[in-house]
């Protein structure tokens, strides 16, 4: 053992114990080197020194191993009494022969005072067992046995003095005696038993010199050898007794420890431990844990947790319970098995936590473990996910909940291929007049709706998400291409149909876009682009309606890609140019005006039509920078003609809704130096479909300034009767279809005419576009128009004012126009 080690440590302790019992070291490092040398509780120089009363545990411990140590001797009294008795009184019959009778009787005295007192103590200590010691009452002790071994110790000496060989004999036999049976008695105080044993060795010594033995020799050796051999067995059970007192007083203070967090533990609301037995069924059920299952305790008892999982009827509690019943039939331990309980008719989800356990002959003997209630935390994450996965304002699935599922159904898809999986996208139509007009709320409201309808004709394994903003998107399996298109129709359908919010209908629309997915490397990003291509052709081709992706608008979508970045290189490096088509008085022949007109030479593709370039400039957010550019342009150009009358410049839609289309205009008049009066802007009824309000006001300010507004495209529209009367212009300008049917359709004639009837009614001057034969200016003179352009005057150039030669007669004789001087001031007139 580690103790033997340590020969100095043990050397100093049993001096000590002899010369000054109960005095601790001087130096604290001794106890500081006991400390650090094992493991606490355990080590033994602790236990060594503890047994001989040195501070080397808290002082409550110390107490209680004193009180342990006082009463393991106390408990001997009985038989130390007895032998005191029976060896007194065998001294007293052999000494009395040769012993005076007063010295006899003084040490009898003395002897059996101090047996009293024994008794005495023994018997209040009987009565009240002591629980704690001081190092007093351990001194005490020892004083206790030094006295009493002092007594015993003078017997030997007297018989030896004595010289009576009857009184010899009993003296070695019971100073023999009294050394072993003492020392053992006091082995667990081994101060108090060293002291017993050291002096009766002494006298023991003392006596053999006195007699003058010629058996000294052997006889001391034997004397010392058995006191050595007595003096071991104290140490050593003395360092026993103490071990054991650590080591139990180690386990109490774990089992304190345990305790303390089995309490907390059951106290925390959440959690309790179960048991159950070798078949399952459940045993020592805890108060808590029939509280937690909504259960009476004698059903729990006749229960198993199997039988509480089965409890809730959901596919994810079925699982579950599957898993536990296999793990718990193999006994192998577990945990964060996680189970469906139905408690007082409410679905509760517990984590389960299990070791097996085994009786001493390694037995399975059942579970013993811990579940808590989840159900809280369950629900926090199935929320968060929830959030993480839908639209907060629609409820329907997010983006990325949308592409996921996206990705997990191609995936199966490339399997079972027998339905095409088709993904929708869905762009709502005028969505932003209800946010502007009626506020966000009611666009909020009328997403919600929207919503609505969609999940109606989504249902049927179809997924619909909202990607943000108005655009949504579906997903499902059509059996045919046709199934898709006519899900893809009810969409735009449903969303044609008018929302009411709050006391008012809005009537919006839907276009969509789709793809099937057909080709097995596509990813969920081709599909999305593809369909995003058809979505991006169906708005183009005039919203409110359905179309399926086909290769060719990929190609187209390229091209245009292409266009774009030329575009911006050409107009970047000024590339582009204008030219001028003259405006020609129906009365005089004279040019009166000129339109300008944007041209641009591609290098490899030759000329590009301004109806492909224009739309391509406003998708790019070219427009603005290229419209005032034109604008400059065309003032530079009119400034330099002083017989023009106006020039006129084509405003799209997309710098109509400019905020600042006014200002921009103004400046560039500004530093042209071009006169306001002159300018005629045309714009096309394009612009009042867009409109949320503002329209009016800025032709007002417009017109305000002087400049002139013309209704470029006239009767192509579906409404454009009600935007002549909604909206202040200066003129019209017949679309060249109408001039075309002049003279190819019975009516197309009466339809101009009705038309030149009521601009001039209204006091619009009216221009016919696209004229090209001498029957179409014969016509159009006759009823009044007051301004041709066209082909047959001349085509687009770079000269503002050079017109084709017309002869005078063609002019003059065939039909002399009917236009009135002034339409303004007829329109007064009437
Ligand atoms: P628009 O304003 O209706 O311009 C008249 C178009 O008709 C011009 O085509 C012109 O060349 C063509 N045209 C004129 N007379 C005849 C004719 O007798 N027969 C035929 N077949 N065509 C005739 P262009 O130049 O191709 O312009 C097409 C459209 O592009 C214009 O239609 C206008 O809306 C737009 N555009 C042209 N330049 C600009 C511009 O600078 N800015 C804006 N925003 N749009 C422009
Ligand atoms: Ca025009
Ligand atoms: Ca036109």
């Amino acid at each position: 053992m580690r103790l033997s080690a340590n020969w100095n440590l043990i050397f100093r302790t049993v001096c000590l114990a002899l010369v000054k019992p109960g005095q601790p070291f001087r130096s604290e490092h001794d106890y500081r080197r006991a400390e650090t040398g094992g493991t606490p509780g355990s080590n033994p120089d602790r236990a060594f020194l503890l047994a001989f009363g040195h501070p080397v545990v808290e002082q409550h411990l110390a107490r209680r191993v004193r009180a342990a140590q006082i009463s393991s001797i106390a408990r001997l009294t009985p038989f130390t009494i007895l032998a005191n008795v029976v060896n007194t009184f065998v001294i007293a019959v052999t000494f009395q022969k040769f012993l005076p009778f007063s010295y006899l009787a003084t040490w009898i005295a003395a002897i059996a005072a101090l047996l009293g007192y024994t008794l005495l103590k023994w018997v209040r200590a009987k009565k009240s067992p002591v629980q704690l010691a001081s190092r007093r009452s351990l001194n005490k002790a020892v004083q206790h046995a030094t006295v009493f071994s002092l007594l015993w110790a003078v017997v030997p000496i007297t018989a030896f003095a004595a010289g009576d060989p009857d009184g010899i004999w009993i003296a070695a036999c019971v100073s023999t005696g009294m050394l072993c049976g003492g020392g053992f008695a006091l082995a667990t105080v081994p101060q108090a038993a060293f002291r017993w044993v050291a002096i009766l060795y002494v006298s023991s010594l003392v006596s053999l010199v006195i007699g003058q033995s010629h058996a000294l020799w052997p006889l001391f050796l034997l004397l010392t050898s058995y006191t050595l051999v007595v003096l071991g067995s104290v140490a050593s059970s003395g360092w026993l007794f103490a071990s054991h007192f650590l080591a139990e007083a180690e386990l109490e203070q774990r089992g304190e420890l345990i305790a303390l967090l089995l309490n907390e533990f059951e106290e925390k609301a959440s959690d309790w431990i179960w048991e159950t037995d070798s078949r399952g069924f459940f045993r020592s059920v805890s108060d808590r844990f029939v509280h937690a299952s909504g259960q009476k305790r004698p059903a729990l008892e006749i229960m198993r947790m199997v039988d509480l999982a089965y409890s809730l009827d959901e596919p994810d509690a079925r699982s579950a319970v599957a898993g536990l019943e296999e793990v718990m039939s193999s006994r192998r331990a577990f945990r964060d098995i996680v189970i469906g309980v139905e408690i007082a008719g409410e679905e509760r989800w517990w984590s389960l936590a299990a070791r097996p356990v085994h009786d001493d002959h390694g037995s399975f003997t059942g579970y013993r473990g811990v579940a808590s209630d989840i159900t809280e935390a369950r629900r926090a994450s199935a929320l968060v996910s929830h959030l993480a996965e839908h639209d907060s304002l629609t409820g329907i699935g997010n983006r990325s909940w949308f592409l996921k599922q996206a990705e997990t159904l191609m995936a199966q898809q490339s399997q079972f291929a027998e339905n095409a999986l088709t993904l929708f996208l869905i762009d709502l139509d005028n969505f932003k007049v209800v946010n502007d007009t009626s506020g966000h709320p009611a666009g909020d409201e009328l997403l919600r709706q929207v919503a609505a309808r969609f999940t109606s004709l989504s249902e049927g394994g179809t997924i619909l998400a909202r990607f943000g903003g108005d655009e949504f998107a579906a997903l499902g399996q059509f059996v045919s291409d046709e199934a898709a298109l006519a899900f893809a129709e009810e969409l735009v359908n449903v969303a044609r149909k008018p929302f009411r919010i709050g006391r008012r209908d809005f009537a919006i629309g839907a276009t969509v876009g789709f793809t099937c997915f057909r080709d097995r490397g596509d990813t969920v990003d081709d599909l999305m682009r593809k369909s995003d291509i058809a979505l991006y052709k169906a708005k183009e081709s005039g919203r409110g309606r359905a179309l399926a992706f086909e290769n060719e608008m990929e190609r187209e979508v390229r091209e245009r890609r292409e266009l774009e970045a030329d575009l911006r290189e050409a107009f970047e490096y000024e590339k582009l140019n204008v030219e001028f088509q003259p405006i020609v008085d129906a009365r005089s022949g004279k040019v009166v005006s000129s339109e300008v007109l944007l041209r641009w030479l591609h290098p490899t593709r030759g000329d590009v039509a301004p109806d492909t370039f224009i739309p391509i400039a406003e998708h790019a957010g070219l427009i603005l920078p290229l419209g005032a550019w034109v604008l400059k342009k065309a003032c530079a150009a009119a400034a330099q003609c002083p017989e023009l009358e106006s020039v006129a410049v084509n405003l799209s839609p997309v710098q109509f809704m400019d905020p600042n289309l006014v200002e921009h205009v103004m400046t560039v008049l500004r530093e042209t130096g071009f006169p306001p009066e002159r300018l005629v802007l045309e714009i096309t009824e394009s612009v009042f479909l867009r409109d949320f309000g503002s329209a009016a006001c800025k032709l007002q300010k417009l017109r305000d300034q002087g400049i002139r507004i013309a209704l470029d495209d006239f009767g192509t529209g579906y409404s454009s009767l009600s935007y002549l009367r909604q909206y202040k212009f200066d003129k019209i300008k017949i679309d060249k279809s109408f001039v075309d049917e002049i003279g190819e359709r019975s009516d197309g004639l009466a339809i101009i005419s009705a038309i030149i009837a009521l601009a001039h009614n209204l006091g619009l001057e009216v221009t016919a576009e696209g004229v090209e034969r001498q029957f179409q200016v014969d016509a159009l003179r006759t009823l009044g128009c007051d301004t041709l352009q066209g082909y047959y005057f001349g085509r687009p150039a770079s000269n503002p004012v050079q017109i084709a030669q017309i002869r005078k007669e063609d002019w003059e004789d065939r039909s002399p126009s009917t236009a009135p001087k002034d339409p303004g001031n007829m329109q007064s007139a009437s």
